[in-house]
């Protein structure tokens, strides 16, 4: 169902006392009710951030694809399910960069997720080099494709898409509200082509990328943006209930 969602990726910060302080802070944020906060703390912290009362849907930021076995480090759909982990990042440019993960891989890691019942927030976005030779709509499509071509119209309305143009994760560099908007219409176009209009118009598209308080609302105003995947500003309460609370 399309909602207006602000998550917080908190990537590998905070250790123990320092997450505990900033989790306690969100839970005490009052955010309009029509807004959902999902908080993605490291893999570690799950298990105790979901046995407090909480306000928030919690997300991993990773996943492997595969059911159980002898994967060292790694952690299944089915784990996460059993926690009531209710969504996992995947595809995030950091992982396709630095852990080689292939469009193949995600898709896998989407399958494994929908099968338990958790929903894959699917990240995808160009590189600046690929936005300057004209070619962020085929690089976002092709990273699309193994969804449109392969999924059922009822998986594909499970899924949370995230457009993150990677030369503005972490970089304080942001899409303007017009290229993240083209880019966000030109995802749900191409689902609208692939399934039903009704099926796209029920999709939340987030855009990620330095997305911070000062600059949440223009982009949040925005007809195909339906909230944030925030990075660094999630590691501060205030910035993450003041982005919360960009919607007009
Ligand atoms: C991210 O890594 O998903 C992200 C959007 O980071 P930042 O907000 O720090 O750019």
């Amino acid at each position: 169902m399309r909602r207006n969602i602000v998550a917080g990726n908190w990537k590998m910060n905070l250790n123990h006392p320092d997450s505990s302080r900033l989790i306690n802070e969100i839970n005490k944020i009052d955010v309009n009710s029509d807004v959902e906060l999902i908080v993605a703390p490291p893999s570690v912290y799950l298990s105790t951030f979901n046995e407090i009362q909480h306000h928030f849907s919690l997300s991993a930021q990773n996943v492997h694809f595969e059911e159980n076995g002898a994967f060292t480090g790694e952690v299944s759909a089915e784990m996460l399910s059993s926690l009531n982990v209710n969504y996992a990042i995947i595809g995030h440019s950091e992982r396709r960069s630095m852990f080689h993960e292939t469009d193949d891989i995600i898709f896998k890691k989407v399958k494994s997720l929908l099968k338990h019942d958790v929903s894959p927030i699917f990240c995808c976005g160009e590189l600046q080099q690929e936005r300057e030779e004209g070619r962020a709509f085929d690089v976002v499509s092709k990273q699309l494709n193994h969804l449109l071509t392969h999924l059922k119209e009822d998986q594909i309305r499970n899924i949370i898409i995230a457009y993150e143009p990677v030369w503005a994760i972490g970089t304080g560099l942001t899409a303007s509200p017009e290229d993240a908007q083209n880019m966000h219409k030109h995802i749900r176009d191409s689902i609208a082509n692939q399934f039903s209009l009704k099926t796209a118009e029920n999709i939340s598209i987030l855009y990620g990328g330095s997305c911070k308080p000062d600059n949440a609302k223009d982009i949040f105003s925005q007809e195909d943006i339906d909230g944030g995947l925030i990075g660094g500003a999630s590691l501060d309460s205030k910035s993450f209930l003041s982005i919360a609370n960009s919607f007009s």
